[in-house]
Protein backbone atom coordinates (compact mmCIF):
# COMPACT_ATOMS: atom_id res chain seq x y z
CA UNK A 1 0.00 0.00 0.00
CA UNK A 2 1.22 3.50 -0.79
CA UNK A 3 2.09 5.60 2.08
CA UNK A 4 1.45 9.15 2.53
CA UNK A 5 4.15 11.14 3.27
CA UNK A 6 2.73 13.91 5.61
CA UNK A 7 4.43 17.47 5.71
CA UNK A 8 6.27 18.31 8.48
CA UNK A 9 5.18 21.27 9.97
CA UNK A 10 8.81 23.16 10.21
CA UNK A 11 9.84 26.95 11.77
CA UNK A 12 8.51 28.45 8.45
CA UNK A 13 5.42 27.23 8.42
CA UNK A 14 4.63 28.50 11.66
CA UNK A 15 6.41 32.18 11.03
CA UNK A 16 4.35 32.46 8.06
CA UNK A 17 1.30 31.65 10.01
CA UNK A 18 1.91 34.35 12.68
CA UNK A 19 2.63 36.94 10.32
CA UNK A 20 -0.15 36.29 8.35
CA UNK A 21 -2.49 36.60 11.38
CA UNK A 22 -0.35 40.03 12.17
CA UNK A 23 -0.70 41.11 9.12
CA UNK A 24 -5.07 40.46 9.41
CA UNK A 25 -5.09 41.70 12.68
CA UNK A 26 -3.20 45.08 12.16
CA UNK A 27 -5.86 46.44 10.80
CA UNK A 28 -8.78 45.17 12.30
CA UNK A 29 -8.29 48.22 15.70
CA UNK A 30 -8.64 50.98 12.63
CA UNK A 31 -11.68 48.71 11.10
CA UNK A 32 -10.06 49.29 7.72
CA UNK A 33 -11.46 46.21 5.94
CA UNK A 34 -12.39 47.38 2.61
CA UNK A 35 -14.61 49.94 3.79
CA UNK A 36 -15.58 51.41 0.40
CA UNK A 37 -18.03 53.87 2.06
CA UNK A 38 -14.58 55.20 3.45
CA UNK A 39 -13.17 57.73 0.85
CA UNK A 40 -8.93 58.08 -0.15
CA UNK A 41 -6.32 55.73 0.92
CA UNK A 42 -8.20 54.76 4.40
CA UNK A 43 -11.14 53.48 2.26
CA UNK A 44 -9.19 50.98 0.06
CA UNK A 45 -6.69 49.47 3.09
CA UNK A 46 -7.53 46.35 3.65
CA UNK A 47 -5.07 42.94 4.98
CA UNK A 48 -4.88 40.87 1.42
CA UNK A 49 -1.74 42.69 0.35
CA UNK A 50 0.39 42.58 3.70
CA UNK A 51 -0.54 38.48 3.83
CA UNK A 52 0.90 38.06 0.70
CA UNK A 53 3.69 40.02 1.00
CA UNK A 54 4.29 38.55 4.69
CA UNK A 55 4.08 35.04 3.10
CA UNK A 56 6.63 35.90 -0.13
CA UNK A 57 8.72 37.57 2.09
CA UNK A 58 9.33 35.10 4.58
CA UNK A 59 12.49 32.89 4.27
CA UNK A 60 14.11 30.32 6.40
CA UNK A 61 17.06 33.59 7.75
CA UNK A 62 16.26 36.77 8.75
CA UNK A 63 19.67 38.00 6.53
CA UNK A 64 17.75 36.12 3.42
CA UNK A 65 14.48 37.97 4.57
CA UNK A 66 15.94 41.03 4.49
CA UNK A 67 16.96 40.71 1.21
CA UNK A 68 13.80 40.03 0.12
CA UNK A 69 12.33 42.69 1.50
CA UNK A 70 14.71 45.17 0.31
CA UNK A 71 14.30 44.19 -2.78
CA UNK A 72 10.30 43.99 -2.68
CA UNK A 73 10.41 47.71 -1.28
CA UNK A 74 12.32 48.25 -4.80
CA UNK A 75 9.78 46.45 -6.48
CA UNK A 76 7.31 48.24 -4.74
CA UNK A 77 8.46 51.77 -5.73
CA UNK A 78 9.54 51.04 -9.22
CA UNK A 79 6.10 49.37 -9.81
CA UNK A 80 3.94 52.23 -8.00
CA UNK A 81 5.60 54.91 -9.70
CA UNK A 82 5.14 53.47 -12.87
CA UNK A 83 1.69 52.21 -12.07
CA UNK A 84 0.39 55.86 -10.79
CA UNK A 85 2.52 57.55 -13.47
CA UNK A 86 0.45 55.22 -16.32
CA UNK A 87 -3.17 56.93 -14.66
CA UNK A 88 -2.05 60.21 -16.03
CA UNK A 89 -3.35 59.17 -19.35
CA UNK A 90 -6.52 59.10 -18.04
CA UNK A 91 -9.85 57.87 -19.76
CA UNK A 92 -7.46 56.38 -22.77
CA UNK A 93 -7.18 53.64 -20.34
CA UNK A 94 -10.81 52.66 -20.49
CA UNK A 95 -9.71 51.75 -23.90
CA UNK A 96 -8.74 47.97 -23.49
CA UNK A 97 -6.49 48.16 -26.89
CA UNK A 98 -4.66 50.96 -25.41
CA UNK A 99 -4.42 49.57 -22.01
CA UNK A 100 -3.23 46.46 -22.79
CA UNK A 101 0.26 47.50 -24.89
CA UNK A 102 0.50 49.92 -21.93
CA UNK A 103 0.29 47.72 -19.19
CA UNK A 104 3.00 45.15 -21.06
CA UNK A 105 5.11 48.52 -21.74
CA UNK A 106 5.50 49.66 -17.92
CA UNK A 107 6.04 45.63 -16.99
CA UNK A 108 8.47 45.53 -19.39
CA UNK A 109 10.17 48.96 -17.97
CA UNK A 110 9.81 47.63 -14.47
CA UNK A 111 11.68 44.85 -14.76
CA UNK A 112 14.09 46.44 -16.98
CA UNK A 113 14.99 49.05 -13.90
CA UNK A 114 14.92 46.30 -11.50
CA UNK A 115 17.32 44.44 -13.34
CA UNK A 116 19.36 47.51 -13.74
CA UNK A 117 19.04 47.90 -10.04
CA UNK A 118 20.76 44.49 -10.02
CA UNK A 119 17.50 43.54 -8.33
CA UNK A 120 15.86 40.67 -9.93
CA UNK A 121 13.71 39.91 -6.82
CA UNK A 122 11.89 43.04 -7.49
CA UNK A 123 10.80 42.39 -10.83
CA UNK A 124 7.51 40.93 -9.62
CA UNK A 125 6.19 43.26 -7.58
CA UNK A 126 7.43 46.42 -10.29
CA UNK A 127 4.68 44.32 -12.41
CA UNK A 128 2.25 43.50 -9.97
CA UNK A 129 1.28 46.76 -8.69
CA UNK A 130 0.98 48.42 -12.21
CA UNK A 131 -1.82 45.26 -13.03
CA UNK A 132 -3.00 45.86 -9.95
CA UNK A 133 -3.38 49.65 -10.20
CA UNK A 134 -4.85 49.04 -14.33
CA UNK A 135 -6.98 46.24 -14.27
CA UNK A 136 -9.21 46.55 -11.35
CA UNK A 137 -11.42 48.86 -12.99
CA UNK A 138 -11.24 51.44 -9.98
CA UNK A 139 -11.79 54.55 -11.71
CA UNK A 140 -10.99 58.46 -11.33
CA UNK A 141 -9.34 59.62 -8.33
CA UNK A 142 -9.79 56.70 -6.70
CA UNK A 143 -7.58 54.89 -8.73
CA UNK A 144 -4.64 56.68 -6.50
CA UNK A 145 -5.87 55.83 -3.73
CA UNK A 146 -6.30 52.27 -4.31
CA UNK A 147 -2.28 52.78 -5.58
CA UNK A 148 -1.59 53.77 -2.21
CA UNK A 149 -3.16 51.79 -0.04
CA UNK A 150 -1.67 48.57 -1.98
CA UNK A 151 1.77 49.88 -1.43
CA UNK A 152 1.01 50.63 2.14
CA UNK A 153 -0.73 47.30 3.31
CA UNK A 154 2.54 45.47 1.22
CA UNK A 155 4.70 47.88 3.25
CA UNK A 156 2.69 46.62 6.29
CA UNK A 157 3.65 43.28 5.18
CA UNK A 158 7.32 43.29 4.64
CA UNK A 159 7.62 44.89 7.95
CA UNK A 160 5.75 42.44 10.08
CA UNK A 161 7.26 39.46 7.77
CA UNK A 162 10.72 40.70 8.86
CA UNK A 163 9.92 41.21 12.50
CA UNK A 164 8.47 38.00 12.75
CA UNK A 165 11.81 36.76 11.31
CA UNK A 166 14.09 38.55 13.85
CA UNK A 167 11.94 37.73 16.72
CA UNK A 168 10.92 33.78 16.31
CA UNK A 169 13.63 31.71 16.41
CA UNK A 170 15.25 29.99 13.45
CA UNK A 171 15.13 25.86 13.79
CA UNK A 172 15.66 24.97 10.58
CA UNK A 173 19.36 23.17 10.09
CA UNK A 174 21.53 24.75 7.69
CA UNK A 175 20.52 23.94 4.53
CA UNK A 176 22.45 21.66 2.90
CA UNK A 177 25.66 22.70 0.78
CA UNK A 178 26.06 21.43 -3.01
CA UNK A 179 28.58 18.92 -3.43
CA UNK A 180 31.18 21.27 -5.62
CA UNK A 181 31.42 20.78 -9.08
CA UNK A 182 34.84 18.79 -9.47
CA UNK A 183 36.04 18.25 -13.13
CA UNK A 184 39.47 16.23 -13.15
CA UNK A 185 40.79 15.66 -16.13
CA UNK A 186 42.31 11.75 -16.26
CA UNK A 187 44.92 10.81 -18.78
CA UNK A 188 46.85 7.16 -19.36
CA UNK A 189 49.80 8.71 -17.11
CA UNK A 190 47.52 10.22 -14.62
CA UNK A 191 48.86 8.98 -10.98
CA UNK A 192 45.98 7.93 -8.32
CA UNK A 193 45.49 9.09 -4.83
CA UNK A 194 42.51 9.12 -2.62
CA UNK A 195 41.50 8.65 1.40
CA UNK A 196 39.98 5.84 3.03
CA UNK A 197 37.85 5.37 6.05
CA UNK A 198 34.75 4.12 7.18
CA UNK A 199 32.29 6.13 6.35
CA UNK A 200 34.17 8.28 4.15
CA UNK A 201 31.75 9.58 1.88
CA UNK A 202 31.53 13.02 3.77
CA UNK A 203 35.04 13.53 3.75
CA UNK A 204 36.15 17.21 2.14
CA UNK A 205 39.67 15.45 1.18
CA UNK A 206 38.82 14.83 -2.80
CA UNK A 207 37.58 18.20 -3.17
CA UNK A 208 40.91 19.81 -1.48
CA UNK A 209 43.34 17.70 -3.27
CA UNK A 210 41.73 17.59 -6.59
CA UNK A 211 41.34 21.67 -6.54
CA UNK A 212 44.81 21.73 -5.80
CA UNK A 213 46.16 19.53 -8.14
CA UNK A 214 44.47 20.88 -10.83
CA UNK A 215 45.72 24.58 -9.87
CA UNK A 216 49.67 23.13 -9.31
CA UNK A 217 48.79 21.49 -12.78
CA UNK A 218 50.69 17.98 -11.45
CA UNK A 219 48.90 14.72 -13.38
CA UNK A 220 47.38 13.08 -10.40
CA UNK A 221 43.25 12.00 -9.45
CA UNK A 222 42.49 11.84 -6.32
CA UNK A 223 39.22 9.62 -5.17
CA UNK A 224 37.16 8.64 -2.32
CA UNK A 225 37.52 4.85 -1.12
CA UNK A 226 35.71 3.10 1.60
CA UNK A 227 37.78 0.72 3.30
CA UNK A 228 36.04 -0.87 6.42
CA UNK A 229 37.26 -1.34 9.97
CA UNK A 230 40.05 -3.44 10.33
CA UNK A 231 40.86 -4.24 6.55
CA UNK A 232 43.81 -1.99 6.03
CA UNK A 233 46.40 -5.30 5.18
CA UNK A 234 44.09 -6.25 2.34
CA UNK A 235 43.77 -2.67 1.16
CA UNK A 236 47.35 -1.92 1.11
CA UNK A 237 47.83 -4.91 -0.96
CA UNK A 238 45.23 -3.77 -3.56
CA UNK A 239 46.58 0.34 -3.31
CA UNK A 240 49.90 -1.55 -4.26
CA UNK A 241 48.68 -3.58 -7.03
CA UNK A 242 46.60 -1.06 -8.34
CA UNK A 243 49.52 1.70 -8.79
CA UNK A 244 48.45 4.52 -5.99
CA UNK A 245 51.03 6.67 -5.19
CA UNK A 246 49.84 7.20 -2.03
CA UNK A 247 46.45 7.77 0.01
CA UNK A 248 45.24 9.44 3.55
CA UNK A 249 43.19 7.73 6.06
CA UNK A 250 40.75 8.96 8.24
CA UNK A 251 38.47 7.24 11.20
CA UNK A 252 39.41 4.58 12.07
CA UNK A 253 42.20 3.59 10.01
CA UNK A 254 44.58 5.75 11.31
CA UNK A 255 45.93 3.61 14.22
CA UNK A 256 46.09 0.14 12.35
CA UNK A 257 48.11 1.74 9.79
CA UNK A 258 50.71 2.08 12.38
CA UNK A 259 52.12 -1.51 12.56
CA UNK A 260 51.52 -1.97 9.09
CA UNK A 261 53.78 0.87 7.59
CA UNK A 262 57.53 -0.20 5.96
CA UNK A 263 58.81 2.83 7.68
CA UNK A 264 57.06 5.68 9.80
CA UNK A 265 58.26 9.38 10.27
CA UNK A 266 58.74 11.11 13.77
CA UNK A 267 55.20 12.16 14.33
CA UNK A 268 53.61 9.04 12.73
CA UNK A 269 55.50 7.47 15.98
CA UNK A 270 55.22 9.56 18.05
CA UNK A 271 51.12 10.12 17.82
CA UNK A 272 50.65 6.29 17.30
CA UNK A 273 48.54 7.41 14.23
CA UNK A 274 49.10 7.55 10.76
CA UNK A 275 46.79 10.19 8.25
CA UNK A 276 49.45 10.07 4.83
CA UNK A 277 50.86 6.84 3.83
CA UNK A 278 53.17 6.76 0.44
CA UNK A 279 53.70 3.73 -1.60
CA UNK A 280 57.08 4.11 -3.30
CA UNK A 281 59.31 1.46 -5.14
CA UNK A 282 56.78 -1.56 -3.00
CA UNK A 283 57.05 0.02 0.73
CA UNK A 284 54.27 1.85 2.69
CA UNK A 285 55.75 5.24 4.39
CA UNK A 286 53.29 6.68 6.68
CA UNK A 287 53.54 10.46 7.84
CA UNK A 288 51.17 12.29 10.62
CA UNK A 289 50.24 15.95 9.41
CA UNK A 290 47.88 16.98 11.56
CA UNK A 291 49.92 18.46 14.26
CA UNK A 292 52.31 20.11 12.02
CA UNK A 293 49.69 21.65 9.92
CA UNK A 294 48.49 22.71 13.73
CA UNK A 295 51.62 24.85 14.50
CA UNK A 296 51.74 26.19 11.19
CA UNK A 297 47.91 26.42 11.05
CA UNK A 298 49.06 29.27 14.23
CA UNK A 299 51.95 30.61 12.72
CA UNK A 300 49.91 31.90 9.80
CA UNK A 301 48.06 33.75 12.63
CA UNK A 302 50.59 34.81 14.67
CA UNK A 303 50.26 32.71 17.49
CA UNK A 304 53.22 31.68 19.38
CA UNK A 305 52.49 29.25 22.63
CA UNK A 306 56.34 28.81 23.28
CA UNK A 307 56.75 29.69 26.60
CA UNK A 308 53.28 29.68 27.60
CA UNK A 309 50.13 27.74 29.21
CA UNK A 310 47.95 26.39 27.09
CA UNK A 311 44.36 24.91 27.58
CA UNK A 312 43.26 21.96 25.64
CA UNK A 313 40.12 21.10 25.51
CA UNK A 314 39.37 17.19 24.55
CA UNK A 315 41.72 14.18 24.24
CA UNK A 316 40.65 12.64 20.90
CA UNK A 317 42.76 12.00 18.06
CA UNK A 318 43.08 15.26 16.75
CA UNK A 319 43.89 16.71 20.26
CA UNK A 320 46.71 13.77 21.09
CA UNK A 321 48.57 15.29 17.71
CA UNK A 322 48.05 19.18 18.95
CA UNK A 323 49.01 18.44 22.69
CA UNK A 324 52.16 16.64 21.75
CA UNK A 325 53.05 19.01 19.29
CA UNK A 326 52.53 22.02 21.51
CA UNK A 327 54.42 20.65 23.92
CA UNK A 328 57.36 19.90 21.58
CA UNK A 329 57.18 23.40 20.64
CA UNK A 330 58.14 24.50 24.39
CA UNK A 331 54.31 25.23 25.84
CA UNK A 332 52.92 24.10 29.23
CA UNK A 333 49.78 21.98 28.38
CA UNK A 334 46.67 21.70 30.50
CA UNK A 335 44.63 18.39 28.72
CA UNK A 336 40.51 18.88 29.47
CA UNK A 337 38.65 15.96 28.79
CA UNK A 338 35.25 15.07 29.97
CA UNK A 339 36.99 11.23 30.17
CA UNK A 340 39.54 12.19 32.06
CA UNK A 341 41.53 8.92 31.81
CA UNK A 342 42.32 9.58 27.85
CA UNK A 343 43.90 12.74 28.77
CA UNK A 344 46.25 11.11 31.18
CA UNK A 345 46.80 8.82 28.64
CA UNK A 346 48.02 11.67 26.49
CA UNK A 347 50.13 13.28 29.26
CA UNK A 348 52.04 10.26 30.08
CA UNK A 349 53.80 11.10 26.87
CA UNK A 350 55.29 14.24 28.39
CA UNK A 351 54.42 14.35 32.19
CA UNK A 352 57.18 17.19 32.54
CA UNK A 353 55.05 19.54 29.83
CA UNK A 354 51.44 17.91 29.61
CA UNK A 355 48.83 18.22 32.87
CA UNK A 356 45.53 16.31 32.73
CA UNK A 357 42.00 17.62 34.25
CA UNK A 358 38.72 17.00 34.27
CA UNK A 359 35.84 18.64 32.45
CA UNK A 360 33.57 20.51 34.82
CA UNK A 361 33.02 24.25 34.40
CA UNK A 362 34.90 25.07 37.90
CA UNK A 363 37.45 23.07 36.88
CA UNK A 364 37.47 24.65 33.20
CA UNK A 365 36.98 28.17 34.71
CA UNK A 366 40.24 26.96 36.96
CA UNK A 367 42.26 25.79 34.03
CA UNK A 368 41.72 28.92 31.78
CA UNK A 369 42.74 31.82 34.33
CA UNK A 370 46.70 32.65 32.93
CA UNK A 371 46.44 30.83 29.67
CA UNK A 372 48.20 31.96 26.95
CA UNK A 373 46.01 30.10 24.40
CA UNK A 374 42.95 27.74 24.36
CA UNK A 375 42.51 25.02 21.98
CA UNK A 376 39.02 23.04 21.36
CA UNK A 377 39.52 19.71 19.72
CA UNK A 378 36.35 18.26 21.32
CA UNK A 379 33.74 17.76 18.37
CA UNK A 380 31.30 20.06 20.68
CA UNK A 381 29.64 22.71 18.21
CA UNK A 382 30.18 20.80 15.29
CA UNK A 383 28.05 20.67 12.10
CA UNK A 384 25.68 17.48 12.28
CA UNK A 385 26.20 16.24 15.79
CA UNK A 386 23.90 18.51 17.91
CA UNK A 387 26.46 18.96 20.77
CA UNK A 388 26.99 21.99 22.63
CA UNK A 389 29.39 22.97 25.05
CA UNK A 390 26.88 23.27 28.30
CA UNK A 391 28.38 25.88 29.74
CA UNK A 392 30.74 28.47 28.18
CA UNK A 393 31.39 30.46 31.58
CA UNK A 394 35.44 29.50 31.36
CA UNK A 395 35.58 31.78 28.55
CA UNK A 396 35.34 34.72 31.51
CA UNK A 397 38.36 33.85 33.29
CA UNK A 398 40.36 33.13 30.41
CA UNK A 399 42.90 36.15 29.61
CA UNK A 400 41.10 38.60 26.69
CA UNK A 401 44.63 38.90 25.08
CA UNK A 402 44.61 34.68 24.66
CA UNK A 403 42.94 33.79 20.99
CA UNK A 404 40.54 30.87 20.87
CA UNK A 405 41.18 27.84 18.40
CA UNK A 406 38.68 25.98 17.46
CA UNK A 407 39.46 23.01 15.24
CA UNK A 408 36.49 22.65 13.89
CA UNK A 409 36.10 24.08 10.15
CA UNK A 410 31.90 23.62 9.71
CA UNK A 411 30.20 25.79 10.75
CA UNK A 412 33.09 28.56 10.25
CA UNK A 413 32.52 29.87 13.38
CA UNK A 414 30.79 27.78 16.28
CA UNK A 415 29.30 28.70 19.54
CA UNK A 416 32.29 28.95 21.12
CA UNK A 417 34.24 31.40 18.81
CA UNK A 418 31.44 33.50 18.51
CA UNK A 419 31.20 34.19 22.06
CA UNK A 420 34.81 34.42 22.49
CA UNK A 421 34.79 36.69 19.84
CA UNK A 422 32.10 38.69 21.40
CA UNK A 423 34.27 38.95 24.89
CA UNK A 424 37.15 40.49 22.55
CA UNK A 425 39.30 37.10 21.81
CA UNK A 426 41.16 37.06 18.49
CA UNK A 427 39.58 33.62 17.19
CA UNK A 428 40.67 31.21 14.84
CA UNK A 429 38.67 28.09 13.28
CA UNK A 430 39.88 24.69 11.96
CA UNK A 431 40.45 25.01 8.04
CA UNK A 432 44.00 26.78 8.63
CA UNK A 433 44.75 23.53 9.97
CA UNK A 434 42.72 21.44 7.36
CA UNK A 435 44.28 23.27 4.26
CA UNK A 436 47.89 23.11 6.13
CA UNK A 437 47.71 19.11 7.14
CA UNK A 438 46.35 18.51 3.56
CA UNK A 439 49.34 20.48 1.74
CA UNK A 440 51.47 18.46 4.03
CA UNK A 441 50.06 15.37 2.70
CA UNK A 442 50.12 16.54 -1.16
CA UNK A 443 54.27 17.72 -0.47
CA UNK A 444 54.69 13.81 0.61
CA UNK A 445 52.61 12.77 -2.15
CA UNK A 446 53.66 14.15 -5.49
CA UNK A 447 57.48 15.87 -4.09
CA UNK A 448 56.14 19.10 -4.62
CA UNK A 449 57.00 22.12 -3.00
CA UNK A 450 53.28 24.09 -2.53
CA UNK A 451 53.00 27.13 -1.44
CA UNK A 452 50.34 27.17 1.64
CA UNK A 453 48.81 30.67 1.75
CA UNK A 454 48.12 30.40 -1.97
CA UNK A 455 45.85 27.22 -1.00
CA UNK A 456 44.10 28.48 1.04
CA UNK A 457 43.27 31.37 -0.67
CA UNK A 458 42.11 28.76 -3.42
CA UNK A 459 40.34 26.61 -1.12
CA UNK A 460 38.60 29.22 0.74
CA UNK A 461 36.54 29.79 -2.82
CA UNK A 462 35.92 26.09 -3.21
CA UNK A 463 34.55 24.38 0.52
P1 LIG B 1 37.51 12.11 18.59
O1 LIG B 1 38.74 11.30 18.60
O2 LIG B 1 36.19 11.43 18.41
O3 LIG B 1 37.46 12.99 19.94
C1 LIG B 1 36.30 13.70 20.29
C2 LIG B 1 36.59 14.51 21.56
O4 LIG B 1 35.42 15.26 21.85
C3 LIG B 1 36.87 13.63 22.78
O5 LIG B 1 37.80 14.27 23.61
C4 LIG B 1 35.51 13.56 23.45
O6 LIG B 1 35.55 13.34 24.84
C5 LIG B 1 35.01 14.95 23.20
N1 LIG B 1 33.54 14.99 23.30
C6 LIG B 1 32.64 14.49 22.43
N2 LIG B 1 31.39 14.71 22.89
C7 LIG B 1 31.52 15.37 24.07
C8 LIG B 1 30.60 15.90 25.02
N3 LIG B 1 29.28 15.77 24.83
N4 LIG B 1 31.07 16.54 26.11
C9 LIG B 1 32.42 16.68 26.30
N5 LIG B 1 33.34 16.20 25.42
C10 LIG B 1 32.90 15.56 24.33
O7 LIG B 1 37.58 13.23 17.42
P2 LIG B 1 38.89 13.92 16.80
O8 LIG B 1 39.30 13.19 15.60
O9 LIG B 1 39.88 14.14 17.88
O10 LIG B 1 38.27 15.32 16.29
C11 LIG B 1 37.83 16.28 17.22
C12 LIG B 1 37.37 17.53 16.46
O11 LIG B 1 38.45 18.11 15.76
C13 LIG B 1 36.29 17.23 15.43
O12 LIG B 1 35.32 18.22 15.48
C14 LIG B 1 37.03 17.29 14.11
O13 LIG B 1 36.22 17.73 13.05
C15 LIG B 1 38.10 18.31 14.40
N6 LIG B 1 39.30 18.10 13.57
C16 LIG B 1 39.69 19.11 12.76
C17 LIG B 1 40.82 18.94 11.98
C18 LIG B 1 41.25 20.05 11.07
O14 LIG B 1 42.06 19.82 10.17
N7 LIG B 1 40.78 21.24 11.26
C19 LIG B 1 41.57 17.76 12.04
C20 LIG B 1 41.14 16.75 12.91
C21 LIG B 1 39.99 16.93 13.68
P3 LIG B 1 35.62 11.83 25.44
O15 LIG B 1 37.02 11.39 25.26
O16 LIG B 1 35.20 11.97 26.84
O17 LIG B 1 34.65 11.01 24.61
Amino acid sequence: MKQITVPRIGMRVVKTAVAVVLSYLVFVPFRLLYREELGGVLGQLGPLYACIASIICLQSSLGQAVQLGVSRLIGIGVGGVLGVATLLLGPALDNPWIKAPVLGAVCVAGVWLCLLLKRPGACVMACILPCVILITGVTGVTRYYYAAARIIETLVGLFIALGVNALLPDLRPEPEREAPDLRVEVKNTTRKLCVIGDPVGHSKSPVIHNTMLSALGLDYVYLCQPVPRGRCREWLDCASFAGYAGFNATMPHKEELVGLMDELDEDARLFGAVNTVCLRDGRACGYNTDGAGFLRALDDEGIRPAGGRVLVLGAGGAAKAVCLKLAQAGAEVTVCNRTVEKAQAICAHDPGRLRAAGFDPDTLAREAAGCRLLVNCTSLGMEGTGRQFGDFSFLDALPKDAPVVDLIYAPAETELLRRAREDGHKTVNGFGMLVNQAVLSLEHFTGAEIDAAEMKKLLSGVL
